[in-house]
């Protein structure tokens, strides 16, 4: 009995060191564990993404220091189809964030050499970068110019020969006709839509169903949508929306009206219910991170944009306010850089014009409002003023008179 306690004891003694054995090698693997990271090289640390501050205050306003069409830098290359230098992966125009804290839609000013957008009180998730982690580039926007097929001719060639030059590859045509012609000897995305061609609410968003389908597919970052009276300044919108990360909420664009829209929405109860809402008019276009775009589909995909569109009985550009501010409740960025003919165009400074993201251009019948820039071509050379701005931006083009060479006698 007693042998056998004492067995007994002893078992339990060793049992207890294997134990503390098996405890001490634990706490040592667990140490050499702790020790793996301290032990790595810190080389790539730098490299990994980190996280970005968040914004705590509603309105903000981005300031580019630097003009932004001819950014000069010696040891980074030049990207050709946009004319941006660009070095170790990062734009050497720095952007800075300023801060406001109020609530209202201050600081929704252009000044030389700043642009300035706004978004409204609540938009924790947009941050504006100070310094973009990815390095964005012209081929991960989507760009779609909204046509129709009597305007191939009058407004699309000129689009061709001056901006979408420069951004053939991810520059999409929505038109309601083919122009095989057009698309041969140009080499432009043209995209049949088969919408009607009238100037109705209908064709209208059957186009832009079109167009965010087209997005959908095309795994592109950005989404911006134009008119065929627009000029894009490609090195202006790649450094606006550098200032972003893709994969936030991003809808960027100027409103049309000075306070949001007021829209009868229907229910399914057959009734009618007001709701307020801010919209980028599409005539100055605005664009779309991918990220908020995935979120629109149940409304915006496979022909849901026509029955959304219908619920409010509004336009199609009103109808993307809708579902991303209305539904979605996420902010529109109230942005300066975008122009369409509804505002003065003569108003904006002839020494701005280059740092536009868009411009646009009223014809005979909106007696010719366009903007104020010299040089290039004449006025009756040039009446929509974008061959002129073309040249400021691009003077190397074969087509831009060149300067005459100075005669020394
Ligand atoms: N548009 C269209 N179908 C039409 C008429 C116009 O798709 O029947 C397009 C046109 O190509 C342009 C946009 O709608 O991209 C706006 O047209 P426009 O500039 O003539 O009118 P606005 O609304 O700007 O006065
Ligand atoms: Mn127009």
């Amino acid at each position: 009995m007693h042998h056998l306690h004492q067995a007994a004891r002893m078992h339990i003694a060793s049992v207890a060191v294997s134990k503390v054995g098996f405890l001490f090698s634990l706490m040592f693997c667990g140490l050499l564990l702790l020790l793996i990271p301290a032990l790595q090289p810190t080389a790539r640390q730098v490299d990994l993404p980190q996280p970005r501050p968040q914004v705590k205050t509603s309105v903000y306003t981005l300031q580019h220091n630097s003009v932004i069409p001819r950014v000069s830098n010696s040891a980074g290359g030049t990207d050709h189809a946009t004319g941006l230098n660009i070095s170790s992966g990062r734009f050497n125009g720095t952007v800075e964030t300023e801060l406001f804290g109020t609530d209202d839609y201050r600081g929704t000013y252009s000044e030389k050499n700043s642009v300035a957008v706004s978004i409204p009180n609540g938009q924790g998730q947009i941050l504006p970068g100070s310094r973009s982690r990815d390095l964005l580039e012209l081929k991960d926007i989507f760009i779609a110019v909204k046509t129709t097929r009597k305007y191939h001719k009058s407004r699309l060639e000129l689009l061709i020969q001056t901006w979408i030059s420069h951004a053939k590859e991810q520059t999409y045509l929505f038109s309601d006709g083919d122009d095989r012609e057009l698309q041969m000897r140009t080499g432009v995305n043209i995209i049949n839509t088969n919408c009607s061609a009238a100037h109705t609410r209908q064709a209208l968003c059957c186009k832009m169903s079109v167009e965010y389908d087209k997005f959908i597919e095309s795994q592109k970052k950005w989404f911006c949508h134009v008119d065929d009276d627009n000029y894009v300044i490609l090195p202006s919108l790649l450094q606006l929306l550098s200032s972003f990360h893709h994969s936030q909420d991003v809808y960027l664009g100027r409103p049309s009206l000075d306070h949001p829209i007021e829209a009868a929405e229907r229910v399914k109860s057959n009734g009618l219910v007001s709701v307020k809402f801010w919209f980028a008019t599409g005539g100055a276009g605005f664009c779309i991170s991918r990220g908020l775009a995935l979120k629109m589909s149940p409304w915006a995909s496979l022909g849901n944009f026509i029955s959304t569109a219908e619920k409010i009985r509004l336009p199609d550009d009103c109808t993307i306010g809708y579902i991303i501010e209305a539904l979605l409740e996420v902010k529109l960025i109230h942005t300066h850089l975008f122009h369409s003919h509804l505002e003065n165009l003569q108003k904006l400074p002839t020494d701005t014009v280059s740092e536009q993201v868009t411009l646009s251009y009223g014809g005979y019948e909106n007696r010719w409002n366009v903007v104020s820039i010299v040089g290039g071509f004449s006025v009756v050379e040039d009446p929509t003023r974008f061959k002129t701005v073309h040249c400021l931006l691009y003077p190397d083009t074969d087509w831009c008179p060149k300067p005459k060479p100075h005669n020394k006698n």
